[in-house]
């Protein structure tokens, strides 16, 4: 285990050369396992974070470990002019897995948003021509932060200061069927939601608003996209979260667990979907590239294998009765929702302190919307630790209470 790091030293450089986007916490991790990050003082925290929904086999996965060792002993990058072997390998997996029919693969999850925007948009001007442009996103979303992306992102803070910002998105409310009839039309090529609103604040779809969506996609024959970028990739407890309500979306995008920690995205589409993109229409110099492709292929199938979705449906259902039991002797706490491993627990008032507290407790906890505490663990996190951490929890809002 590495330890001989300067942490003041890491800090201080990093204020001068890296440009000031992230409020950071004063930590340096050096090394981990398992649940467990290690910082530069030899401190063990248990992760309830998994680099916001990334690392979801945990920190010490020997599968993916070697498919990435081996594969960096080979060839990391090749190009896309040329067929590259673990990518296509990992496009049957997914495809054979899922709804789709073919993949498209990228860097990141904002670029595999990019991309799909983009395709749900060639297919509307194919067939319908250039007025079926518009791109219905939900309030609450969160797509990421390029040009397009954020504009399909419910956050007027971060669009702002960026215009001229591309036209054709439109928000409606999340979950409101009736809303959502009234602003899709002919002129819809895409519309776009994340079956568990992460960032926004851990909130379900019900059945119910996705089935209006896939029948008002079907009306007017445009994609309904599902952004599984935080909610796919087991963390539901469903390899795609779309599985459980058992409605199909013609695209659905990917990135974050996908290859475990190492930066990858990906379109899935079917049908038409699956052909519009033609040699010309889209592409990328890094994605799907060897090393990452390899490693997301040893993920997909550790994910797979035999059981263990079932182990973090249990662990869900374990974890959400503890996160009720406190809550019903906890005033502090308004209400507990969210699916697999991607539960939520809204506050009274405001969470960055509890996050800070626990912190110090030995705990990586995580907040958003302000009040809204957000629990994405490895899914391979032991039931000990959910015990630790609910205790830790509990612990400190009867401190704060009184
Ligand atoms: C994180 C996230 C994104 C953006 O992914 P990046 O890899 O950060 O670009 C998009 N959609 C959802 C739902 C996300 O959680």
């Amino acid at each position: 285990m590495k330890t001989a790091i300067d942490k003041q030293s890491v800090i201080k450089t990093a204020d001068q050369y890296l440009m000031n986007t992230y409020s950071r916490q004063p930590i340096v991790f050096v090394d981990g396992f398992e649940s467990t990050l290690i910082d530069s003082e030899g401190k063990h925290y248990t992760d309830f974070l998994a680099g916001i929904a990334v690392t979801n086999l945990g920190y010490s996965n020997e599968k993916v470990k070697s498919a990435m060792l081996q594969q960096a002993n080979t060839l990391v990058h090749t190009s896309n002019l040329f067929h590259i072997e673990p990518q296509v390998a990992l496009a049957k997996l997914l495809c054979d897995n899922s709804f789709a029919d073919k993949a498209f693969f990228s860097n990141s999850g904002a670029e595999a948003n990019e991309g799909a925007i983009k395709l749900a948009r060639k297919r509307a001007y194919l067939t319908h021509g250039s007025e079926k442009n518009e791109i219905v996103a939900m309030k609450g979303s969160f797509h990421g932060r390029t040009l397009a992306t954020m504009n399909m992102t419910d956050n007027a803070h971060y669009r702002e200061g960026y215009g001229p910002h591309p036209s054709g998105f439109v928000f409606t409310p999340f979950n409101d069927s009736e809303a959502l009839k009234q602003v899709v039309g002919q002129q819809t090529a895409a519309i776009i939601l994340e079956p568990i609103q992460g960032e926004g604040g851990v909130y379900p779809a019900t059945q119910e608003f996705l089935q209006t969506a896939r029948q008002l996609a079907d009306q007017y024959d445009c994609a309904l996209i599902f952004d599984e970028i935080q909610c796919g990739m087991g963390r539901s407890g469903y390899m795609f979260a779309y599985e459980e309500l058992a409605i199909e979306p013609d695209i659905i995008t990917l990135a974050k667990a996908l290859a475990n920690g190492l930066p990858i995205g990906a379109i899935l589409a079917k049908g038409d979907y699956a052909t519009t993109f033609q040699p010309g229409s889209h592409g990328t110099t890094f994605g799907g590239n060897p090393l990452a492709t390899a490693a997301g292929k040893a993920t997909v199938e550790e994910l797979l294998k035999e059981g263990f979705l079932d182990t973090v449906k249990e662990k869900s259902h374990y974890m959400k009765k503890q996160l009720l039991n406190l809550q019903a002797n906890q005033p502090l706490i308004k209400e507990v929702r969210g699916k697999g491993l991607l539960l939520g627990l809204e506050l009274n008032s405001a969470g960055a302190t509890i996050v800070q507290e626990m912190l110090a407790k030995g705990f990586i906890i995580n907040c958003t919307q302000g009040t809204i505490l957000r629990f994405i663990p490895p899914l391979t996190i032991s039931y000990e630790e959910i015990d630790a951490m609910v205790t830790a929890l509990t612990d400190l809002l009867g401190e704060l209470e009184v």
